[in-house]
């Protein structure tokens, strides 16, 4: 009984909460299924395993700060034909990612652009790298109150410590220049170091308006395509597939 509650002592000093939890059970079912000293001890050093495994990608899910959590298995590659699933399932082995390589994807609104590039998040979260989700308009929003507090370096900093950045819906919000001229900042900053996952409704001709200036338009898109994967998708809505269907039916 001493010895239990020395061990009970050991683990929880130790953090290893699951063996506390299980060993006792454990115990039980190894002297009844007779199995050896060094099974048994596998076998509780497993369970751990894969609950800290577990937590810590929670843990970085929950870091990453994602509008939603979508993966990419609940992602119907049917409804999207013309969308090229390998190179999806390519992007998800996130080579890219090693690469510091990016990722755009570009279409009209309900095509899946965010749900896809959630999805690719998620994947890295799951090998443990540092992502963080941002809606472009907030991003350059938060850059704006960095440069007027006089610490955008900082700030530009912090964010390419990243592994991946996630810039969603650039083009929802009308950017201007001044944003424009930030957001040129964090990408040149993380131009061949940090992988950026960005999607937009715009197609690139479109980024002149978008940020009322040619020139910086072309620079942004410059470093965001050098090495780059784009995905254009032209498919239908998600959004409106039920009301698609009613009026096929
Ligand atoms: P976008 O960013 O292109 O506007 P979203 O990724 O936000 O579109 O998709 C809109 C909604 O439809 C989301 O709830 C998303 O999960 C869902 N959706 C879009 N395409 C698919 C698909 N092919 N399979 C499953 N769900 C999808
Ligand atoms: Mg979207």
């Amino acid at each position: 009984m001493a010895d239990v509650v020395r061990l009970k002592n050991h683990l929880e000093t130790l953090g290893l909460d699951t063996i506390l939890g299980i060993f006792e059970e454990e115990t039980k079912k190894a002297l009844e299924t007779k199995i050896s000293y060094t099974e048994y001890l596998a076998r509780l050093m497993a369970e751990e395993i894969i609950t800290k495994t577990d937590r810590s990608i929670n843990y970085k899910i929950r870091i990453a700060r994602f509008s939603q959590i979508k993966t990419i298995e609940e992602f119907d590659f049917r409804f999207q034909p013309q969308l090229d699933e390998r190179l999806i399932k390519e992007l998800c082995e996130l080579v890219f990612l090693e690469k510091a390589k990016n990722v755009l994807f570009v279409g009209p609104p309900g095509v899946g652009k965010t749900h896809l590039a959630i999805g690719i998040g998620i994947k890295a979260c799951e090998k443990r790298k540092k992502v963080l989700f941002a809606d472009a308009g907030k991003m350059i929003e938060e850059l704006m109150l960095s440069m007027i507090e006089k610490t955008l370096p900082q700030k530009i900093e912090r964010l390419a410590r990243y592994d991946l950045l996630v810039i969603d819906e650039l083009g929802y919000m009308c950017v201007g220049k001044e944003g424009a001229n930030l957001l040129f900042q964090l990408i040149s900053r993380c131009y061949e170091k940090v992988s950026i996952v960005l999607t937009s409704n715009r197609s690139f001709s479109q980024w002149g308006d978008m940020f009322g200036d040619n020139v910086i338009a072309s620079a942004i898109l410059d470093r965001l395509l050098h090495h780059s994967f784009v995905v254009q998708i032209n498919g239908k809505s998600y959004r409106i597939k039920d009301k698609l269907t009613e009026k096929d039916g």
